[in-house]
């Protein structure tokens, strides 16, 4: 470590111990109740006392201690008093007067006021220090404070005494003497002895006078009081200048002047000048007059004292006058004059201010109630404001709601026209649709309507023409029955006869099968049966069926031919023999109901994706154009002019359509009038190998087949029973006959050998079904054949519930019959 480095060391040291020291000291200068305690001490020079006092106003300035400002205000009056600028003095005793006040400190208010009262005393101004003087003596003698009550009497007696009130002023005096006493303020008690011998030498009491002020005297000296020992050295020379003792008066002045100069009190300076100059004016000593005289003039206005000044002017115009200039007198006596006036004046003035100030308090607390009022108008005003405010405020937020509530309403209305719009589009759309299906109902309507209108035309031709087709056969075939009774007929009339019944009834036959099929179709329940079938084989069965002489619709003129395209091998294929075989009876039927001459052609053609396309043509009447679609309609039947009419109930195409439908192909038609008609008939198949159609062995009629075999015939009817006997004649079969379901019963329950039953579902009591669930419950193994005129399937499928094994539709085609029973007897 250098020295440097060391020395900085110590330095640093040094400063951190001092500096607590110098905050502290800091801190203490700062620190009001501090400084005016300093201010208080006594032998402060009353310029120190103001700056200090200055000092501790600033520091509370922003500080709320009033009780200290008014300590501050109260030396401040304390050092202008001392330095004799009593204006300023009564100004801070003022202020502190209304601290005090608010603070309710009676005591410092009663000394405050007491002050007051001293400076007002000090101008001149009596009135005032007499109303102050009162007022504190009242609060101190409440409080019994006796040195400030003292004090008080000591200064009502001064007053008393200038005012040439003696007997008052020895009064308050002798009262203050008492209390000074008492408390022992020895300054205070000297003083009062002084004031006493003033008041004795005024009413001209000298030697009293005298020994008061010596009294005092030695208590001053005592304790050192300059002020008022030079003030009492004043006092006495007065007396001894009334008691012209001029000499020891000037002595007395002189002592006072130089104590007053000592302690640079310029107010007594002042007054001993002008004692000095009056009391040498008495001894012509004008040169000193004139000294002490501008002495007076240049100090007088400084202090205030006015009446001192007042007095100088008038020891200036004696003085004049004395010296033999009378001019200079009246000048100053015109100054003395002035000074009276200007006291006056002042004291006007004073009088005036107060006016001023009391004005000036009224204007304040009236400026404060304006003030106040305009606050209250102002509150008022904002309240109102306020008020306003929030009134526009709810006005707003009703304003602001409705508006919302509008906008949602027309939105919401919007919203609804919007829909109302689309409503009404929909509408528009749906009555133009409602026209559309109310036109398109209408035509339906008005079509089914006229269709319904044909269809009862129809019905009801329908109904005539098959009266009239049943009928027909029906008088063919009770006539020629009824002739045939004739015994005496020939052989060859009977066989013509029986031919035409014959005929006749499959013609009628014809009716009710084509009716039976219609049904069928309309219910939904024509079945389809595909099997392998060759066309060509079909076709030479249907060319045999149609030359056969015996053909209902044979005429020599027409002649039938067959085409077939593919050869017997290829011509077989898997369709409905049955359904395909009744169709193309139906149009060849039709061929040659409708030709009268000519030719009639059925033919065929594999087409393409496995079709097959018959065609029967003709070369009759041929079909107007207008009839091509209407032929196919059921119950429509078309006799052209000139053309005889026809058998038929209407129904030929449109049961062949229907089935050509069923078998999923079409019949259509291609015509010329008196030219021909070309029917086509086309349906799918599936190719097949060729079969022998000839397998089913059908038992040829009246050979011994089924020797020894029983069957038990259950018919009611007894025509029925002797049909089955005449066809079964031969057939080997011994034919037990039961009328009814009872009496089937009763027979298979005895011993009697039944090998086969044969059942007529309609019978009266037990029915064909219920009879055959018997015989089956007793002979179960007992095979039944059901036989009905209901071509029904139900009634099939009832009959096979029941326990029939096969089933066979009346009338009875004895093939039918013979091929149903050689099934039966299969095996045996
Ligand atoms: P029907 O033969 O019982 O009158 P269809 O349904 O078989 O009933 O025939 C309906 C109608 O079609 C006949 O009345 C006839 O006018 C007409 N028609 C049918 N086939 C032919 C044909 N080959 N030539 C001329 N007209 C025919």
């Amino acid at each position: 470590m250098n020295k440097f480095t060391y020395f900085l060391l110590l330095f640093f040291i040094s400063v951190s111990s001092l500096t607590p020291l110098l905050s502290q000291n800091r801190i203490d200068r700062e620190d009001p109740a501090t400084i005016l305690k300093i201010a208080s001490e006594d032998g402060r020079k009353p310029e120190q006392v103001i700056q200090l006092s200055n000092q501790v106003l600033a520091l509370l300035s922003k500080v709320d201690k009033p009780d200290l400002v008014a300590k501050a205000y109260q030396l401040l009056g304390k050092s202008n008093r001392d330095l004799n600028q009593f204006s300023t003095a009564i100004d801070f005793y003022k202020r502190s007067e209304q601290i005090f006040i608010q603070l309710k400190d009676s005591a410092s208010l009663a000394g405050a006021m007491n002050n007051i009262g001293n400076c007002y005393q000090m101008i001149s101004e009596y009135d005032r220090a007499i109303e102050y003087l009162q007022k504190a003596l009242k609060i101190s003698e409440n409080l019994r404070i006796k040195k400030i009550n003292a004090s008080i009497l000591n200064n009502l007696g001064i007053i008393y005494q200038q005012t040439k009130q003696y007997d008052q002023s020895l009064n308050y005096h002798n009262q203050a003497l008492l209390l000074f006493n008492e408390i022992g303020d020895k300054k205070g008690y000297s003083s009062t002895q002084n004031n006493i011998g003033l008041a004795y030498s005024s009413i001209g009491k000298y030697q009293e006078a005298l020994v008061w002020f010596n009294k005092a005297i030695i208590i001053k000296n005592e304790i050192n009081d300059t002020l008022n020992l030079a003030n009492t050295y004043e006092s006495i020379g007065q007396v001894h200048e009334k008691i012209d003792n001029f000499s020891k008066a000037i002595e007395y002045y002189s002592e006072a002047l130089r104590l007053h100069q000592l302690i640079k009190n310029n107010y007594g300076v002042v007054e001993d000048y002008i004692s000095l100059a009056s009391v040498n004016i008495k001894i012509k000593n004008y040169q000193k007059v004139y000294e002490y005289l501008s002495e007076i003039e240049k100090k007088a206005e400084h202090v205030e004292n006015y009446i001192a000044l007042k007095d100088s002017y008038k020891v200036l115009s004696d003085y004049n006058l004395a010296i033999g200039n009378p001019y200079q007198s009246r000048a100053m006596m015109l100054k003395y004059a002035l000074m009276v006036e200007r006291i006056f004046s002042k004291q006007v003035s004073d009088k005036l201010s107060e006016l001023t100030a009391k004005h000036e308090t009224e204007k304040k607390e009236y400026q404060n109630k304006f003030l106040q009022a305009n606050l209250e108008i102002e509150s008022v005003r904002f309240q109102r404001s306020k008020e306003v405010q929030f009134f526009f405020f709810i006005i707003c937020i009703v304003f602001i709601s409705l508006l919302i509530y509008t906008i949602f309403l027309l939105r919401k209305l919007r919203i609804k026209n919007y829909q109302v719009v689309q409503i009404n589009k929909e509408l528009n759309n749906l009555n133009v649709e409602l026209e559309a299906n109310t036109a398109r109902k209408t035509k339906e309507l008005t079509d089914a309507l006229r269709k319904t209108e044909e269809s009862d035309k129809l019905k009801s031709e329908f109904l005539a023409n098959i009266s009239h087709e049943v009928r027909t056969p029906m008088n063919g075939i009770l006539g020629f029955a009824k002739v045939l009774e004739n015994n005496e007929l020939s052989a060859e009339d009977r066989r013509l006869y029986l031919d035409v019944i014959n005929r006749q009834g499959r013609s009628l036959l014809q009716i009710i099968n084509d009716i039976i099929s219609l049904s069928k179709i309309e219910a939904g329940q024509m079945e389809i049966k595909n099997t392998a079938c060759n066309i060509n084989k079909k076709l030479d069965d249907l060319s045999l069926i149609f030359n056969n002489p015996t053909y209902l619709y044979k005429k020599d003129g027409v002649a039938l031919k067959i085409v077939k395209t593919q050869s017997n091998e290829k011509s077989n294929i898997v369709i409905d023999p049955v359904r395909v075989e009744q169709i193309l009876i139906n149009l060849i039927d039709n061929a040659y109901k409708f030709t009268s001459e000519g030719e009639i052609e059925l033919g065929y053609s594999f087409e393409k994706h496995n079709t097959i396309k018959f065609y029967v043509k003709d070369t009759g009447v041929g079909i107007p154009e207008d009839q091509l679609d209407k032929i196919f309609n059921r119950f429509y039947r078309h006799i052209q002019p000139n053309q005889p009419s026809h058998r038929g109930a209407g129904l030929g195409l449109s049961i062949s359509k229907r089935l050509a439908n069923i078998l999923g192909g079409d019949l259509y038609v291609e015509s010329i009038p008196n030219k021909g008609s070309l029917f086509y008939f086309v349906i799918p198949f599936t190719p097949a190998e060729l079969i022998d159609n000839n397998t089913t062995s059908i038992p040829k009629k009246n050979t011994n087949y089924w020797p020894n075999k029983v069957v038990l015939v259950v018919e009611d009817d007894q025509i029925s029973f002797q049909f089955i006997q005449a066809i079964l004649k031969g057939s080997g079969l011994r034919l037990i006959h039961a009328k009814s379901g009872e009496d089937a019963v009763t027979i298979c329950q005895s011993d009697e050998v039944i090998d086969l039953v044969l059942m007529d579902i309609q019978l009266p009591f037990m029915s064909g079904h219920e009879a055959t669930k018997q015989i089956k419950s007793i002979r179960k193994n007992l095979t039944v054949i059901a036989q009905t005129a209901n071509v029904l399937d139900e009634e099939k499928n009832l009959s096979l519930e029941a326990g029939c094994k096969y089933y066979i539709i009346k009338p009875i085609e004895s093939d039918d019959l013979y091929s149903t029973i050689s099934k039966c007897f299969e095996g045996d």
